[in-house]
């Protein structure tokens, strides 16, 4: 075990939510960070559109807003400045009945906020620490974890470019390479399980009152729910005064709808009070335009390899968003990972310290709340689709047989 006294260097793979959220602690605790992300930057004009791959907007927590806040002063609150307070569900019938289930009884809520902005606040935030590189287009390929190398391929260049690093964290997402990498060396147990249902996003625009201004066309302080037992459309708020629906329904279901008028007759049934709030014409539109995203589940273990290597976020458990908490989950990893740090009193410039103790203990905490984080996500889609449902409810659907 050798001692020396320069900055120690991390190299966090993957620039999405959870990768910049671990730049910010990081940068804190003073080692010398580098982050790479296979994606141009979006804080650079008319990138947006190539990065913005996934889910307009997210159900923010406590878990997350709890992991924003201890990253760095004022965080939590500079996100909550953009996003809006969900108070409950509103069960929506179909035909225009409304229920709102409060989330609890002191106004407790969850937070609907735009990816786009959550990661351009993150972004703005990294890039103001002097011990933060960002690179861009940059695409892991291998790494060599006990020498510390990791090998990237340029995407504006094309060019194999090399760089090495004390430590590397894998926040390279559901399809990650760092964990790839990791299982050629260590007995990593690994399972990864695709449902059978795909979603679609939709927007509701804002609707224009007769004073000729833009508002809300449903109550923007719930989290919509059109619950239909093996399939269900949601809707969150945005700024824009807009709702981005997302219909979740098993792929065979989807296909099944090849025409516009198979799409009306499909909404007309099932859906028929989001027609109007949707809109006929963009309805046609963005149903075929848009992509079917699949979705998956994966569980491994361990996440990390001696005192080098660590995955987090969904690189390590990647769930089905239906519990809304695919990102929070990522941010309180890195808020435990830095928890433990602190406990095992690890330096940011000496590298004589139980940093391999550090990071297995981070499995053994980490994995049994991730695990069950990923099968509560799992159940949550039947209680989303399903049990929200009233018992009244569900007898009358029973009797019209929809
Ligand atoms: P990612 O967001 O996937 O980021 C990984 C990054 O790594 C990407 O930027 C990618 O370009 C980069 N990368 C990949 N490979 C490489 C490589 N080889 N080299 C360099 N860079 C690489 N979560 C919630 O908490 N609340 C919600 O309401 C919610 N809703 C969701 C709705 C839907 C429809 C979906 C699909 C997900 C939802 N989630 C939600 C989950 C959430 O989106 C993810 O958990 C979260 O984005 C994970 O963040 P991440 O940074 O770990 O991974």
């Amino acid at each position: 075990m050798s001692t020396s006294f320069r900055e120690r260097h991390v190299a966090i793979v993957g620039g999405g939510l959870v990768g910049i959220l671990a730049v910010l602690y990081f940068a804190k605790r003073g080692w010398a960070v580098s982050l790479f992300e296979l994606r141009e930057d979006l804080r650079v004009q008319g990138n947006k559109k190539n990065i913005l791959h996934r889910s307009i907007n997210l159900a923010l927590s406590a878990r997350g807003l709890s992991a924003l806040k201890n990253a760095t002063h004022g965080l939590d609150e500079k996100v909550l400045e953009f996003a809006i307070p969900m108070k409950g569900r509103m069960i929506h019938s179909g035909e225009g009945k409304l229920k709102s289930q409060p989330y609890g009884v002191f106004g407790e809520c969850i937070y609907s906020v735009e990816r786009e902005i959550l990661l351009e606040l993150l972004l703005n935030t990294a890039a103001k620490f002097m011990n933060v590189k960002m690179y861009f287009q940059h695409q892991l390929k291998r790494c060599d974890f006990d020498i510390g190398k990791l090998e990237f391929e340029n995407k504006k260049t094309g060019k194999q470019v090399e760089y090495s690093a004390d430590l590397i964290i894998g926040a390279d997402g559901a399809f990650s390479t760092v964990r790839t990498q990791i299982m050629r060396t260590v007995r990593m147990d690994y399972s990864q399980e695709y449902i059978s249902h795909a979603y679609l996003e939709l927007i509701v625009p804002p609707k224009v009152n007769d004073n000729g201004e833009e508002e809300f066309a449903m109550d923007p302080n719930h989290l919509h729910i059109w619950p239909l037992h093996s399939f269900m459309m949601i809707a969150l708020p945005n700024r824009n005064k807009s709702f981005t629906c997302t219909l979740f329904m098993p792929f065979e279901k989807f296909d099944a709808i090849k025409t516009e008028d198979d799409l009306m007759e499909f909404f007309k049934k099932y859906f028929p009070d989001s027609i109007p709030l949707l809109g006929e014409d963009r309805l046609k539109k963005e149903y075929f335009r848009n992509p079917k995203g699949s979705l998956m589940s994966v569980k491994c273990k361990p996440y990390h390899y001696k005192d080098r290597a660590i995955i987090i976020g969904d690189a390590a458990h990647s769930m089905v968003p239906f519990y809304g908490q695919g990102m929070n989950c990522g941010f309180q990893d890195v808020e435990i990972l830095d928890g433990i740090f602190e406990e095992y009193n690890i330096s940011a410039v000496r590298n004589d310290d139980k940093l391999a103790l550090a990071l297995e203990e981070y499995t053994r905490r980490r994995y049994p709340d991730a695990i069950s984080i990923c099968d509560l996500a799992m159940y949550n889609y039947i209680e989303m689709r399903s049990s929200v449902i009233n018992p009244w409810y569900l007898l009358r659907r029973q009797v019209e047989g929809t």
